[in-house]
């Protein structure tokens, strides 16, 4: 058995990121500076504790009502730049070569934001950092929205001058039938996207055999509760499905007690075709080195398991043959200088 990965393997890794939401990146100062911005005390308007989001809630809407919270600053074109230097700032500070940003683009319009005006907002804030940190955006529709919010997030997608990926479909699950939003696969197609599905989180195992069967996802956002049904694990790994798996959000929220009890460390060893994210880092306590950290500590991860992992993502991303083959090569260079 090979050594464990060392703190220096984790932070030079060259890492690949697919489930980070935007609006849910932004950090305690940045939400501060936001709060102050629209003379609100940001103490008292974001709820904060010595200064810090809570960090555990005992459910979802504990979580909601604090990023509720902070992007209720998020007004206008200016703010959204903030916001998006400050996302890129920090995904190039943990040496992140490429990440697929989940952005709610309908709800910065639905806020007011012109969208043209919220494309160049992006686009300048993610300016802010070299290209050899390649951040893409994976547009998602909320589930509890219905299919008409779906149908306008299309409209706002088809008409984007940004650097868009794929389509998701996020929300409450068991909210809507799921059939409601076959119309994210066909658009994802039309438009040469890929489509994720986050499912299998707070829902039952049967989200995720709907996300796969009936909306024919390419990728499943978290896919947990397939821990709790055999068949569908086995399923998972013989079809190799590709499944985001964020660990510190599903402690935080209440769905696993630790990392020890969180399935991540069975997914890893049964062949899952698993990769990690930080899902909403700031209001999980949490960044993408924090979680490469502990699954080193948990499941016992090497320095050529943790390359693996990275190379995993690339792989099940939703780049181009062309970027996937450039994020390899460098994960490879890095393995490759010991
Ligand atoms: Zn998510």
């Amino acid at each position: 058995m090979s050594d464990l990965a060392t703190e220096r393997d984790i932070v030079t890794v060259p890492k690949v990121e697919l489930h980070v939401h935007l609006n849910g990146s932004i950090t305690e100062q940045t939400a501060s500076e936001l709060a102050r911005r629209h003379g609100a005390d940001p103490a008292t308007a974001l709820e904060l504790v010595d200064g810090r989001y809570v960090g555990h809630w005992p459910d979802f809407g504990g979580f909601l009502n604090s990023y509720l919270l902070a992007n209720s600053f998020v007004r206008t074109p200016e703010d959204l730049e903030l916001v998006a230097a400050a996302f890129a700032r920090g995904q190039a500070a943990q040496h992140v070569i490429y990440s697929e940003t989940i952005f709610t683009a309908l709800i910065q319009v639905r806020a007011g934001l012109e969208p043209e005006a919220m494309w160049a907002a992006l686009r300048r804030g993610f300016a802010t950092v070299g290209p050899e940190t390649r951040l893409a955006l994976v547009v998602d529709a909320i589930r509890d929205n219905g299919r008409a919010e779906a149908e306008a997030t299309i409209a706002l997608v088809e008409a984007a001058d940004a650097p868009v990926v794929g389509l998701c479909l996020t929300g409450v699950e068991g909210t809507e039938p799921v059939e409601r939003f076959h119309v994210l696969r066909e658009a994802a197609d039309r438009l040469g996207m890929g489509f994720e599905v986050h499912a299998g989180e707070m829902g039952p195992p049967e989200s995720i055999t709907e996300a796969l069967d009936v909306l024919e996802a390419d990728r499943i956002g978290h896919g947990v509760a397939a821990i709790h049904d055999p068949r569908l694990l086995d399923r998972l790994i013989r079809d190799q499905v590709p499944l985001d798996v964020c660990p510190s959000s599903n402690v935080s929220i209440g769905l696993f007690s630790s990392w020890e009890t969180h399935p991540v460390t069975t997914y890893w060893e049964r062949g899952v075709n698993m990769t990690i994210s930080s899902d909403d880092p700031p209001f999980f306590g949490t960044t993408l080195t924090d979680e490469l950290r502990q699954l080193v500590r948990v499941a016992g991860l090497s320095r050529d398991d943790l390359g693996e992992l990275q190379r995993r993502a690339a792989r099940n991303s939703f780049a181009s043959p062309e970027v996937k083959a450039a994020l390899i090569a460098e994960i490879d260079a890095w393995a490759a200088a010991g």
